[in-house]
């Protein structure tokens, strides 16, 4: 086989692989988002209005608003 050939052949089987990799790891992503959702938090922002969430496990401090930067207290659900 000519360089050339080989050049296609290992473009095309690593742009499968690239392929292959992406969908499981959108599909480990769904899976892990609604996990990680539940854990949450929510905040209201009482200067602008927007609502924003953060990932943080302690929250009890508030949370920054990212658009007028008003610290919010977590939501009560
Ligand atoms: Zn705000």
């Amino acid at each position: 086989m000519n360089p050339f050939t080989w050049f296609i052949v290992l473009y095309t089987g690593s742009a499968l692989l690239g392929i292959l990799g992406l969908w499981f790891w959108y599909d480990k992503r769904e899976g892990g988002s609604f996990e990680k959702a539940r854990r949450r938090k929510v905040f209201h922002c009482v200067r602008c209005g927007s609502v924003y969430s953060a990932r943080k496990a302690d929250v009890s401090e508030g949370e920054a608003c990212p658009k007028c930067e008003y610290k919010n207290y977590e939501l009560s659900y």
